[in-house]
C-alpha cells in the first residue's frame, strides 16, 4: 500500500503553473500544471520531441518561459538558476579532469573546492562505490561508473531536488537496471526529490511514485500515473502483474493505440 499523503498547509516542494513555451510555431511546452513533494521520484515519460527537457530547462531556470510560473518550496524562482541540481542529458565529466574534480566541478566552477568539499566528494565516491577511483580519469571508467560520476557531481550541489535528463540512455540494458537500482538506493538515503526523464517506459515505472506521461504536437502532460508498488523493489517487480498493466496504461497513451486504450478502459473499474 502507498497511502496519499495527507493533505497539509506546506507548499510543495516543485510546483508548475501554467509553465508554457512556444518556440516560433512550435508548441514546445502547453500549459503545464505539476506539483511535486518533497522526497518524491517522479519519472516523466513521453517520446521524443514532446517537450521533457524544455520542461527541465524552464525548471533550472536556464531558459525562461512563454507564460506561467516555477515554485520551489512555494518561492517563486522562474527565471532564476541555481535551485535545482539538474544532470543534462548530455552531462560530459571533463576528461582531463580526475574523477573526483569531476564530482567537485560545482565547487572548482565557483571560486574553488575547499578542503571540506572535496572530503565530502571522496566521501561520496567511497558511499556509492567509487572510493577506488577518485584520482583515475573519465577515459578509464565504464559507461555506468562515468554516468555514477555525473550523478555524484550532481548529488555534490546539495539542491532539494535534482533534475535528471535521460541519465542511462546510453548505457546497454544490463548496466542500466544495476544503475537503476543504485539510483534507487541513492535516493533512499539521500532523501531529495527526484524527476527523472526517460523514454523508457520499463525505467519509468521501476523507479518512481508517480509517472508523468506526456504527448507531443503540442508538448503537453497528458496523464499522471501513480505507481502502488512496494519498495524497495526487487528486479522481480519487472514481471509483477501490476507493473505490466501500468506499462500497458502508459503505452497506450503514448500510441494512442484506440483498441489498446479501450482494452484498458474495459479492465478499469
Ligand atoms: P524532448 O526532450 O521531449 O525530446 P524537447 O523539449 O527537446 O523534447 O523539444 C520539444 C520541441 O521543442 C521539439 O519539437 C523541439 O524541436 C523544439 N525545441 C526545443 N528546443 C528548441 C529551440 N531552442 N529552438 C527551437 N525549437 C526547439
Ligand atoms: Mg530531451
Amino acid at each position: 500500500m502507498n497511502p496519499q499523503p495527507a493533505p497539509t498547509e506546506l507548499p510543495a516542494k516543485l510546483t508548475l503553473k501554467a509553465v508554457s513555451r512556444i518556440f516560433g510555431e512550435v508548441t514546445a511546452l502547453a500549459p503545464t500544471d505539476l506539483s511535486v513533494e518533497a522526497g518524491e521520484f517522479i519519472s516523466v515519460v513521453g517520446p521524443s520531441g514532446c517537450g521533457k527537457s524544455t520542461m527541465f530547462n524552464i525548471i533550472a531556470g536556464v531558459l525562461a518561459p512563454s507564460n506561467g510560473k516555477v515554485l520551489i518550496d512555494g518561492k517563486d524562482v522562474t527565471n532564476s538558476s541555481g535551485h535545482v541540481g539538474y544532470m543534462l542529458q548530455k552531462d560530459l565529466l571533463l576528461p582531463w579532469r580526475t574523477v573526483l574534480d569531476n564530482i567537485v566541478l560545482g565547487a572548482i566552477l565557483t571560486g574553488g573546492a575547499s578542503r571540506a568539499e572535496r572530503e565530502e566528494g571522496v566521501a561520496l565516491a567511497r558511499r556509492y562505490g567509487l572510493g577506488d577511483f577518485i584520482n583515475h580519469y573519465p577515459a578509464a571508467l565504464s559507461g555506468g561508473m562515468r554516468q555514477r560520476v555525473a550523478l555524484m557531481r550532481t548529488l555534490a550541489m546539495h539542491h532539494d531536488v535534482m533534475l535528471l535528463d535521460e541519465p542511462f540512455g546510453a548505457l546497454d540494458s544490463q548496466t542500466r537496471l544495476a544503475m537503476q537500482q543504485w539510483l534507487l538506493s541513492v535516493w533512499e538515503k539521500e532523501k531529495r526529490t527526484i524527476v527523472f526523464v526517460t523514454h523508457d517506459i520499463d525505467e519509468a515505472v521501476f523507479l518512481a511514485d508517480r509517472v508523468v506521461v506526456m504527448t507531443p504536437r503540442p508538448g503537453r502532460i497528458h496523464e499522471i500515473i501513480d505507481v502502488p508498488i512496494k519498495r524497495p523493489r526487487p528486479v522481480s517487480s519487472l514481471t509483477d502483474p501490476e507493473f505490466v498493466r501500468l506499462k500497458q496504461r502508459i503505452l497506450a497513451t503514448i500510441y494512442q493505440d484506440p483498441r489498446a486504450a479501450n482494452d484498458e478502459a474495459a479492465h478499469d473499474e
